[in-house]
Formats: C-alpha cells, sequence, structure tokens
C-alpha cells in the first residue's frame, strides 16, 4: 500500500498508476500527473528532507 505524498489518496488498489518520480533514493507514486508535478517543484514540503 502506498499513498500520493500530495493529497494521501490510497494508491494501493490503483494498480495502473504510472506517475513516479524519484527523490533521494525513494521511489514515489502519486495519484495524478498534477500532484507529481507539485512534489517535483518542492519535495522538501512533503517528504520533509
Ligand atoms: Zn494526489
Amino acid at each position: 500500500m502506498q499513498e500520493c505524498p500530495v493529497c494521501g489518496t490510497n494508491l494501493y488498489a490503483n494498480r495502473e498508476t504510472e506517475f513516479v518520480t524519484r527523490h533521494i533514493g525513494q521511489q514515489y507514486r502519486f495519484c495524478s500527473a498534477e500532484h507529481r508535478e507539485e512534489f517535483e517543484n518542492a519535495p522538501g514540503e512533503y517528504v520533509g528532507a
């Protein structure tokens, strides 16, 4: 199970989701391309790093 770090949507049942990015060696999945972009614009706001 994994959640979209931006909005908290559960992604475990959303196997088609391919909105993925990497940040400091970690892979993150998102509910949408929009939230992936938000994360990439300010990853520190979501992972505290
Ligand atoms: Zn989201």
